[in-house]
C-alpha cells in the first residue's frame, strides 16, 4: 500500500486535463508541467500548482526526464501519471520516476521494456496460445525474401519499436524488399534509436479490435470488452467505438479470452490494451499498450467506470474491482488540427472562436480555450467528441449532432469531415476495416466538390440578379442573411446526413 496525495502529471493537452480532473476526485493535490509553448494552457491554471519544464520542442521539455524528475521533487509530488505518447511507455523513464522514490501510474519498466519490443511481445503471445499475424522475427533480405515467397506479398515491414505507425512499409513485390527495409530501419533508428525490424503478411482488408484490460498489483485482471478502431488514417486511428458492430459474439468472447490470457503470461499491471486483427471469425495479436489509451472514454460510458482512477487506485496497491456488465454503446471522433483539403497537412493558429458540443449523450474532452493558439510542436489531437446511446444508431445520431455544433474559428480541423464519416452508409451499416478511409475519401471528395461547383453556380446566378443580396460564406448560412446564402439554398448540412437520420 502506497498513499498518493501529490501527483504530478508529465503531459499537457486533453489528457493531462482529464487526468487532473480524476485526481480532484480523489482528492489529490495537483502538479503539472509545461513548456514555453504551454505557459497559458488550460491544464496549467487547472492544476494546484505548474512548474514550467523547458522549450516548445519536446526533447527539452515533456521528453526530459530530468526537468520533470526535478519538478515532482520540487512540488513535493509523490507519484507521476504519464499520460500517453511522450514518455509513458519508456522504461528508462519509469525506472526514472522509480529510482526518485516516486510511484509511477502504470506497468513497471520490466514490463514496459517486455511490451515494448514487438518482437518480444509476439513471442509472449505464441507462448500463450494466442494466434499472432503469420510473420518473420528477423528482417535481413534473406529471410524476408523467403518469407515473401512462402506468405505471398503484399507483406508489411514493421519496427520492433515501433509505434505512431513508424517504421512501416507495405511491400507489394520483391523487388521492393531492399528499399523498404533500409528506408523502414532508417525511420526506426531515427524515432526510436532501435532500426531492429520483422515482419508480418499484409491482411487485405481486416478490423483492428482492441480489448481494455486492468491488473494489480497481486495479478488479478480483469477485461473490459472490446473497442473497435479501424477508422485510421495513416494507421492513425481518428473515430473509435464500443462494442464493436457486426461482430459475432463468439468471436468478441475469444478476443476477451486471448487478451486475458497474455495479460497473465505477462504478468502485466495497471491499465493495458491488447491489440489484434480480426478478419472473419480469425484474429491475431498484434501489440500490447502500455498505458491509458487516447480512446479509453468509449470504454468508460460503457462500463460506468473512469480508468484514470482505476489506474491511481491500483498505483495506490488497491485490488482492480470486478466490471460490472456494459451498457449502450458509445463512439468517439477524434478531431485533429489539420486541413482535410490539404491531404491533412497539420494546420496551426489562434482559436478566436469556439463552440463546444453538449447535451444528453455528449461528452468533450479538450483543452481548447478561446485564445489557445495551436502550435506546430504537438500532436494535432485537439478535441475528442465522445456520444453514447442506448443503441448504436442513439450514439451515432448523437454524434452527428455534436460534430454539428463543434464550431471552432481560426484553425483548420477534421470535424467537418469526421461529421461525413459519420453520416456515411458504410459507417451506419458497420461496415469496417482498416481501409474505411481511403473508401470513404473517394466519395468524400466527390460529395465535397459537388458542393463547391453548386455553390459556384448558384453564386453566379445569384449575381446576375441585381436585387438578391450574396453572403457565400458558410458564417451567412448562420446570420440573419440566412434566407439568401447559397448553403441553406443547398441545404447545406442536409448534404452529411442521409435521408433517413
Ligand atoms: P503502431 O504501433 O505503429 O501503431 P500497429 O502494429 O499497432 O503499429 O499497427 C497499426 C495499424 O497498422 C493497425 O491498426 C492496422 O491498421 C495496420 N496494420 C498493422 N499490421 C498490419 C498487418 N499485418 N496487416 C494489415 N494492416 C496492418
Amino acid at each position: 500500500m502506497r498513499a498518493i496525495r501529490t501527483l504530478l502529471i508529465a503531459n499537457r493537452g486533453e489528457i493531462a486535463l482529464r487526468i487532473i480532473r480524476s485526481a480532484r476526485v480523489l482528492g489529490l493535490r495537483t502538479v503539472a508541467v509545461y513548456s514555453e509553448a504551454d505557459s497559458a494552457a488550460a491544464h496549467v491554471t487547472a492544476a494546484d500548482e505548474a512548474v514550467p519544464i523547458g522549450p516548445a520542442e519536446p526533447a527539452g521539455s515533456y521528453l526530459n526526464t530530468a526537468a520533470i524528475i526535478a519538478a515532482a521533487r520540487d512540488s513535493a509530488a509523490d507519484a507521476i501519471h504519464p499520460g500517453y505518447g511522450f514518455l509513458s511507455e519508456r522504461p528508462d523513464f519509469a525506472h526514472a520516476v522509480q529510482q526518485a522514490d516516486l510511484v509511477f501510474v502504470g506497468p513497471p519498466p520490466e514490463l514496459l521494456s517486455m511490451l515494448g519490443d514487438k518482437i518480444a511481445a509476439r513471442r509472449i503471445a505464441v507462448s500463450a496460445g494466442v494466434p499472432v499475424v503469420p510473420g518473420c522475427d528477423v528482417a535481413d533480405l534473406q529471410s524476408a525474401a523467403e518469407f515473401g515467397i512462402k506468405a505471398g506479398y503484399p507483406i508489411l515491414v514493421k519496427a520492433a519499436a515501433g509505434g505512431g505507425g513508424r517504421g512501416m512499409r507495405v511491400v507489394e513485390g520483391p523487388e521492393q524488399l531492399t528499399g523498404a527495409l533500409d528506408a523502414a530501419a532508417r525511420e526506426a533508428k531515427a524515432a526510436f534509436g532501435d532500426p531492429r525490424l520483422f515482419i508480418e503478411k499484409y491482411l487485405n482488408r481486416p478490423r483492428h479490435i482492441e480489448v481494455q484490460i486492468l491488473a494489480d498489483n497481486e495479478g488479478r485482471t480483469v477485461a473490459l470488452g472490446e473497442r473497435e478502431c479501424s477508422i485510421q488514417r495513416r494507421h492513425q486511428k481518428i473515430i473509435e467505438e464500443s462494442p464493436a458492430p457486426q461482430l459475432a459474439d463468439d468471436v468478441r468472447h475469444r478476443l476477451v479470452e486471448a487478451a486475458l490470457k497474455l495479460a497473465d503470461a505477462a504478468g502485466y499491471r495497471n491499465a493495458g490494451t491488447v491489440e489484434f486483427l480480426v478478419d472473419q471469425d480469425f484474429f491475431y495479436f498484434l501489440e500490447v499498450n502500455a498505458r491509458l489509451q487516447v480512446e479509453h472514454p468509449v470504454t468508460e460510458i460503457r462500463f460506468g467506470r473512469d480508468l484514470v482512477i482505476d489506474q491511481l487506485l491500483i498505483a495506490m496497491g488497491e485490488r482492480v474491482s470486478e466490471a460490472i456488465p456494459p451498457h449502450g454503446a458509445a463512439i468517439e471522433c477524434r478531431i485533429n488540427a489539420e486541413d482535410p483539403q490539404q491531404d491533412f497537412r497539420p494546420a496551426t493558429g489562434t482559436v478566436l472562436q469556439l463552440a463546444l458540443p453538449a447535451g444528453p449523450g455528449v461528452r468533450v474532452d479538450t483543452h481548447l480555450l478561446t485564445g489557445t493558439e495551436i502550435t506546430p510542436y504537438y500532436d494535432s489531437l485537439i478535441a475528442k467528441v465522445i456520444s453514447y446511446g442506448n443503441t448504436r444508431e442513439q450514439a451515432r445520431r448523437r454524434m452527428l449532432v455534436a460534430l454539428g455544433e463543434f464550431s471552432l474559428l481560426g484553425v483548420r480541423t477534421t470535424a467537418e469531415f469526421l461529421r461525413g464519416a459519420i453520416a456515411s452508409e458504410m459507417f451506419a451499416r458497420g461496415d469496417l476495416s482498416t481501409r474505411f478511409v481511403p473508401e470513404f475519401l473517394r466519395q468524400w471528395s466527390s460529395d465535397a466538390d459537388l458542393k463547391l461547383a453548386l455553390i459556384a453556380a448558384l453564386a453566379t446566378a445569384r449575381n446576375s440578379k441585381p436585387t438578391a443580396p450574396m453572403a457565400a460564406t458558410a458564417d451567412g448560412a448562420r446570420s440573419s442573411t440566412r434566407g439568401h446564402s447559397p448553403w441553406t439554398e443547398l441545404g447545406d448540412f442536409e448534404l452529411w446526413r442521409p435521408v433517413s437520420s
